[in-house]
């Protein structure tokens, strides 16, 4: 079903597309098809990976691809991100939080740590041994970052953090944490600054509940606490305090753009499940597959799907090929193909009838899957909010 999914449009192979990130893509597929997917329903259950698996994926080449090969990455670009997160859509293993791990955190570090940050942590992020997360929301501030009231006080070579955060992704298993915090509450946005939390190294931390959500079960989503934690002021990211609004408005955009793959590769996975669905299933003495209606549904789903796969293909040629994406077309990218995910899922789940909103049939979770895509990564009325200052 991998290479089906990936086919089921027939749109030519865009420029990104190297041999190699190819070959990385079908690596990532086999892997996710003999290691995760044949465990992926007690990972449903218990709603969380083993951590094994990140080492196995770390062992495969599927942490840190696009960090330099000096700090134990691959040396790739967000292709090859890219080409993993879309084999995780594509094999139907969506809870799989690597592509946090991978082009949300990892990034962070390369991008704003010290040459002595980026050697202490990113080998270890690339094995597995380091799992990633990023806690920017909490109780009281989802969309409006600017009020996070989780504070970062100096207290002579290190700070104390005190502060709660909620639905971090990868929360139960993350040892290794960027926590925004406020080193200067009275400066608002200017006052913001970017923590990296070693849980195993410090007190004071706590995990709270396992959140339990309507998809995307087997990942682990969080509450955090943290009560007086000391972190040394080498674990700030950026040369000075006040960086982290700044830092956090610079990365964003890969966040979204990522969301966006993930958004349009499922789309493609649920097309080519439907359309072997409709091709088995009878109704009225003929195959579904042959009423005028779903041949409708499926052209216009195909292509809207196309057009969506275009637009993404437009837009990660132009954030690897240096030109960069700027932050509204990032956000067109995670606010159209989110929601045309979730409308393509949901007419696929009604071609398959009953079938479809039974859980042992794969559209029955990518229909549960799907609906926070709208949500994490800044809601699609934040990015609508995003676009229209450019306008
Ligand atoms: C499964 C899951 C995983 C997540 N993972 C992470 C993670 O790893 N790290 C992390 O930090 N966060 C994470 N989040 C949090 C996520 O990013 C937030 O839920 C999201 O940004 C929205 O914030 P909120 O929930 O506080 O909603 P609110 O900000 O309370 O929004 C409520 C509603 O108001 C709307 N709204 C808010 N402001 C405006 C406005 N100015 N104009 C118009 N409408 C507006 C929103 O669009 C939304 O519809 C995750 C969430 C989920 C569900």
């Amino acid at each position: 079903m991998a290479t089906r999914a990936e086919d089921v449009l027939g749109v030519p192979k865009p420029v990104w597309k190297t041999d190699d990130v190819v070959m990385l893509q079908d690596m990532a597929a086999k892997f996710l098809e003999a290691e995760v997917l044949p465990h992926y329903e007690r990972f449903e259950k218990q709603q969380i990976f083993d951590r094994a698996v990140w080492r196995k994926a770390g062992e495969n080449g599927l942490l840190c691809a696009s960090m330099p090969e000096e700090y134990g990455g691959a040396g790739g670009t967000y292709a090859h991100e890219s080409a993993i997160l879309e084999a995780i859509s594509h094999v139907g293993v969506d809870g799989f939080g690597i592509a946090l791990h991978n082009s949300i955190v990892a990034p962070y570090i390369l991008h704003y740590g010290s040459e002595e940050q980026k050697r202490r942590w990113l080998p270890k992020m690339a094995t597995g041994e380091l799992i990633g997360a990023i806690a920017m929301t909490e109780p009281g501030a989802g969309s409006d970052l600017q009020g996070v009231k989780t504070s970062a006080k100096k207290d002579g070579n290190h700070y104390v953090i005190n502060g709660s955060k909620t639905f971090i992704t990868n929360g139960q298993l993350a040892n290794l944490i960027i926590v925004v915090t406020k080193t200067n509450p009275a400066q608002g946005a200017k006052g913001t600054s970017l923590m990296v939390v070693e849980t195993d190294e410090v007190d004071g931390f706590e995990r709270g509940r396992n959140l339990d959500k309507i998809g995307l079960k087997s990942n682990d989503t969080s509450e955090l606490f943290f009560k007086d934690v000391r972190v040394p002021t080498s674990n700030l990211l950026g040369t000075e305090e006040g960086q982290g609004f700044v830092q956090l408005m610079q990365q964003l955009p890969q966040e979204r753009l990522q969301i966006g793959g993930t958004a349009i590769a499922m789309a493609e996975r649920a097309l080519a499940l439907t359309i072997d669905y409709v091709r088995e299933r009878k109704a009225f003495g003929k195959p579904v597959i042959d009423f005028q209606n779903t041949q409708f549904k499926l052209a216009e789903m195909k292509t809207e799907a196309t057009i969506g796969r275009v637009f993404y293909d437009h837009c990660v040629e132009r954030h690897v090929t240096g030109g960069g994406l700027d932050p509204a077309t990032a956000s067109m990218a995670k606010y159209w193909l989110s929601d045309l995910q979730g409308k393509i899922v949901d007419e696929c789940l009604q071609l398959h009838g009953g079938y479809g909103y039974m859980n042992e049939y794969p559209i029955a979770r990518m229909y549960r899957d799907a609906r926070v895509q709208r949500i994490y990564g800044g809601t699609n009325e934040i990015m609508k909010l995003l676009i229209a200052r450019s306008l």
